[in-house]
């Protein structure tokens, strides 16, 4: 280790940052899209941390409702009692889901309600006499969460270098990824639902558990939207050969792309909606007020393990606890008392609009190869060259570098790698607080396009 490097670690706090070489600015206030720190600078909040914050920051009802809650009742455990903000919280999320989606099971984290969601969908093949069926189907790429068995079915492959040894092998389809599996409607495997059928049949139907896919890509493949046929296929596949469908909306969940669930914006080939087995949410569903996520099913998967074991064997301590419920709830109101979620979808065309001409007639336009997204979810794609989409060598760090431009500007975006081709790849990701102005998203634009501008100067120099 250097001398510079070492006296980094050895700084003066005692807190194990994530990233161990950065000075990370203190933040002390936020307030709608805007983060304050200790030195009086602030920040736009461009991508609501990691696309989390959707009812905006320090919001008083909500933070009410937390502190209410804290003081009435902080914590019991979910084994022994039941309370009445994980109640009201259920019961709300029942009424926005897709038909015969309506039991609720709470965690903290996104990664663990995948966690959750595949062990629920292991243990209820093996409830009902199919223990065969243990293999997992994912999208590469895709990105599902940190924990092991999460982990194991994310294609990430800088998260997973340390921890091969440990991961479980999870079988890999491409996922629609239109900028660069070709135009919309391109009949490639990984964009008409065929790589799934493809992947089951050679697995064997019979020892398939579950397919699980962000319904939008999130970060891994960049606010990346499937043909609108795509999950109805999807759902047929998965009917016919018995595999449990996981659609993962921890990130697109709680409003982002316009709807409620991202899945919304596909259909059935008879109109009806798509409806998956499994919902995991987190992220947005507690807009950030603390930490809470669901894994959402069907009542006929939980009766089977009713009448079976009579246990989901997935215990942890925090599960359906009341403080995280109670800032769940109170958010899920707040967008509902506001119709942050229409907004979402209105003023997130704005969004599209004015992020598209900034950044495309910007200083640093010849370095994107594409931008895009849907309601509150969007994101740059960065590329070396525009006509072969070549990403930048990932030696040149350009979406750190964008990152760090977009700092010094005050803006905050969220940095993604890896996905051209799982080592090259540079994506800037923009999910705003629903509640942004357009003169907000004026300034979003015009610094994003600047700090673009300064990236794309540093690499010509
Ligand atoms: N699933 C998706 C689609 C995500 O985007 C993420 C996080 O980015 C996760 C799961 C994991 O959530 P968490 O980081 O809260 O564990």
């Amino acid at each position: 280790m250097t001398d510079a490097r070492r006296s980094a670690v050895a700084g003066a706090s005692h807190v194990f940052y994530r990233k161990l070489h950065r000075a990370l600015p203190r933040i002390v206030r936020g307030e709608g899209v805007w983060l304050y720190d200790d030195r009086g600078k602030r920040y736009l909040d461009g991508s609501g941390g990691a696309m989390v914050v959707n009812a905006g920051h320090g919001v008083p009802e909500i933070a009410d409702a937390v502190g209410a809650q804290a003081k009435a009742l902080a914590y019991v455990n979910g084994t022994i009692f039941t309370n009445g903000p994980v109640e009201a919280l259920a019961d709300l999320l029942a009424a926005k889901t897709p038909p015969g989606i309506d039991r609720a099971y709470f965690l903290s984290s996104g990664s663990e309600a995948v966690e959750a969601a595949l062990k629920l969908a292991r243990q209820y093949h093996v409830e009902r006499g199919e223990s065969s069926r243990r293999a997992i189907i994912a999208r590469t790429p895709g990105y599902h969460g940190n924990t092991m068995l999460a982990l194991s079915a994310s294609a990430r492959e800088h998260y997973k270098k340390f921890y091969g040894p440990w991961l479980l092998d999870v079988v890999m389809i491409g996922a629609p990824y239109p900028y660069r599996s070709g135009p919309l409607g391109a009949i490639s495997p990984e964009m008409t639902g065929d790589a799934l059928e493809s992947a089951i049949q050679k697995a064997g139907p019979e020892s398939v558990a579950a397919f699980i896919a962000e319904p939008i890509g999130g970060s891994s493949t960049g606010a990346s939207v499937p043909p609108p046929e795509y999950y109805g296929r999807i759902r047929e596949i998965c009917d016919r050969h018995g595999v449990l469908f996981i659609a993962d909306e921890v990130l697109t969940g709680a409003g982002r792309t316009g709807k409620f669930f991202a899945l919304e914006h596909f259909r059935m080939p008879d109109g009806s909606a798509v409806v998956p087995d499994i919902i995991t949410m987190g992220k947005g569903l507690n807009g950030g007020y603390a930490p809470l996520s669901a894994m959402l099913t069907k009542s006929t998967i939980v009766e089977t393990i009713a009448q079976g074991s009579g246990n989901f064997q997935h215990a942890q301590t925090y599960s359906h606890n009341p403080l995280g419920a109670a800032a769940a709830l109170a958010t899920m109101r707040y967008l509902d008392k506001h119709r942050l979620v229409e907004r979402a979808r209105t003023m997130g065309a704005v969004l599209q609009t004015k992020l598209r001409d900034a950044v495309l007639q910007g200083p640093g336009a010849d370095i994107v190869g594409d931008v895009r997204g849907i309601g509150m979810l969007a994101a740059v794609e960065f590329v070396a060259d525009l006509q072969t989409k070549r990403a930048f060598p990932r030696a040149n760090k350009v979406a750190e570098m964008l990152v760090d431009k977009a700092l010094e500007r005050g803006l905050v975006v969220w940095p993604n790698v890896g996905h051209a081709d799982g080592v090259d790849g540079d994506l800037a990701m923009i999910a705003p607080p629903f509640t942004i102005s357009e003169d907000e998203i004026d300034t979003l634009a015009s610094s994003l396009s600047s700090a673009i501008g300064d990236v794309a100067h540093a690499l010509s120099t």
